[in-house]
């Protein structure tokens, strides 16, 4: 990355209300640093895989403050035919945040997330599990939010660079709830977090890790609606029971 890369990197964390930054140096390549460049020699290549900048939540952030920084963005050009921003919704100390793509027609209209068919499924699934594993906690227990909240237009899957600006809000969030889990809604909340492009079919049931939280990745409900998709709900409520005994089995 160079110096002006890196300028412009920063500048825009800080446009997005970010003023505090680390170097994973566990990701960085283990090579020893470059000798002095000789004035008038040529700039060597930027290696393959420059150090990543990883934006942390600014000391004390909270949802508030987020939402604050959000304002009536205009960052990407989602903002254009949105309704209303989808910002999350549930408990802010939550200890299980579920991460889905970005909101659709009923979300755009009540800046709530999941609260078309998908996210009626989306409860009965959290609340009949819960139930039935003998658990008291609910949907509002926990924390649901999209990678981005602004709705796509007809509902197509965000761009990269959508989800890059967006995406940003979304590290915030879970960094200032730091759940016990996350649960990936989908391949987009997967992509977005765990940076993969492996289908959804492969990637579930098994553990991850954004940053230091542990991650599981299942099925997004609105493709579980789809009739001819009974064999993925059966595997969804599996990951939902999985994730539920990890995270509230052993109070
Ligand atoms: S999707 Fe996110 S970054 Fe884009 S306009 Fe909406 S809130 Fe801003």
């Amino acid at each position: 990355m160079t110096p002006q890369e890196i300028r412009n990197r920063l500048e825009f964390f800080r446009d997005l209300g970010i003023r505090e930054l680390w170097v994973d140096r566990a990701a960085a390549p283990a090579s020893a640093p470059p000798p002095p460049v000789a004035e008038h020699t040529p700039m060597p290549k930027p290696p393959a895989n420059p150090i990543p900048l990883i934006p942390l939540a600014p000391e004390g952030d909270t949802l508030a403050a987020i939402q604050a920084d959000i304002g009536d963005c205009r960052r990407c050009k989602l903002c254009e035919q949105r309704n209303r921003i989808v910002f999350g919704s549930g408990n802010p100390e939550a200890r299980l945040v579920f991460v889905g793509e970005g909101p659709g027609a009923d979300e755009d209209a009540q800046g709530l997330p999941f609260v078309g068919r998908a996210g009626q499924l989306l409860t009965q699934m959290i609340d009949n599990t819960m139930s039935k594993e003998g658990m008291t906690e609910r949907r509002a227990d926990m924390y649901i939010c999209n990678v981005v909240k602004c709705r796509p237009p007809e509902n197509r899957t965000p761009e990269p660079e959508e989800m890059e600006i967006c995406g940003q809000f979304l590290y915030r969030q879970l960094m200032a709830i730091r759940p016990k889990a996350i649960c990936c809604l989908g391949a987009t909340a997967a992509k977005a977090l765990l940076n993969t492009g492996v289908g959804v079919m492969k990637m579930r049931g098994n553990w991850y890790k954004w940053r230091d939280i542990p991650v599981i990745v299942t099925y997004h409900p609105s493709y579980l609606l789809r009739p001819y998709n009974q064999n993925a709900k059966r595997e969804a409520w599996e990951d939902l029971k999985k994730v539920f005994h990890f995270v509230y089995g052993g109070k």
